[in-house]
């Protein structure tokens, strides 16, 4: 199975963890609108890396639709993390998917690779955005990022590393499933 593609001169790999555990240039957060921390990915990557990201993240104005209405991201520093930058990039809530779901998951990880680029990382850490708290479904939401991160590399050539970290046995062996055809040219190391 798939657990790594090369794509653009880039290479995704797929790892089963914890993304807190990454020494990437940028970790993902599957955050909030508030910014302002909560469960799951969020809770794990601001208890490991202090109270600092949450101060940064408190300084960033709010608009309507908050700090980062969904679909969007920002970057802040990592704390005590291994990251240089943790960029918070908020999900859909799932809604049955008659309410623009896909797409704003799309922009999600769009706009977190273009956070990157814009701060220069050569590697990026994304965990599976809005499928935890926020029920997104892990199948569909799996092809989203595979599809969003894969177009991305191939037309910036940039982040050159891009991980997907899955939390379960489970949701790796989908998103092996879902990579598998898209390795049409697997890298040799
Ligand atoms: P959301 O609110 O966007 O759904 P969650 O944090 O609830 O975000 O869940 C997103 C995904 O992150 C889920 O698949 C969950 O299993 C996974 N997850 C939770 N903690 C971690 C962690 N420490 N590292 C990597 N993935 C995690």
């Amino acid at each position: 199975m798939a657990r790594a593609i090369r794509v653009g001169g880039c290479v995704i790999r797929l790892l089963q963890g914890d993304i807190t555990a990454c020494r990437t240039d940028a970790i993902v957060n599957a955050a909030n609108s508030t910014l302002m921390g909560g469960g799951g990915v969020d809770g794990a990557i601001h208890r490991a890396g202090g109270p600092a990201i949450a101060e940064e993240c408190a300084r960033i104005p709010a608009g309507p639709g908050g700090r980062c209405p969904p679909g969007r991201a920002v970057a802040t520093g990592a704390g005590k993390l291994g990251a240089r930058f943790v960029i918070h990039a908020v999900g859909p809530v799932w809604r049955g998917g008659g309410e623009g779901e896909e797409a704003i998951l799309a922009d999600a990880y769009r706009n977190a690779l273009l956070r990157a680029v814009e701060k220069d990382c050569a590697s990026v850490a994304f965990p599976a955005i809005a499928t935890g708290a926020y029920r997104f479904p892990m199948e569909s939401a799996a092809r989203i990022a595979a599809a969003t991160v894969k177009n991305f590399l191939a037309e910036r050539r940039a982040p050159r590393e891009v991980l997907f970290v899955l939390f379960s046995a489970e949701d790796l062996a989908v998103y092996e499933r879902i990579l598998e055809p898209l390795a049409q040219n697997p890298p040799t190391e």
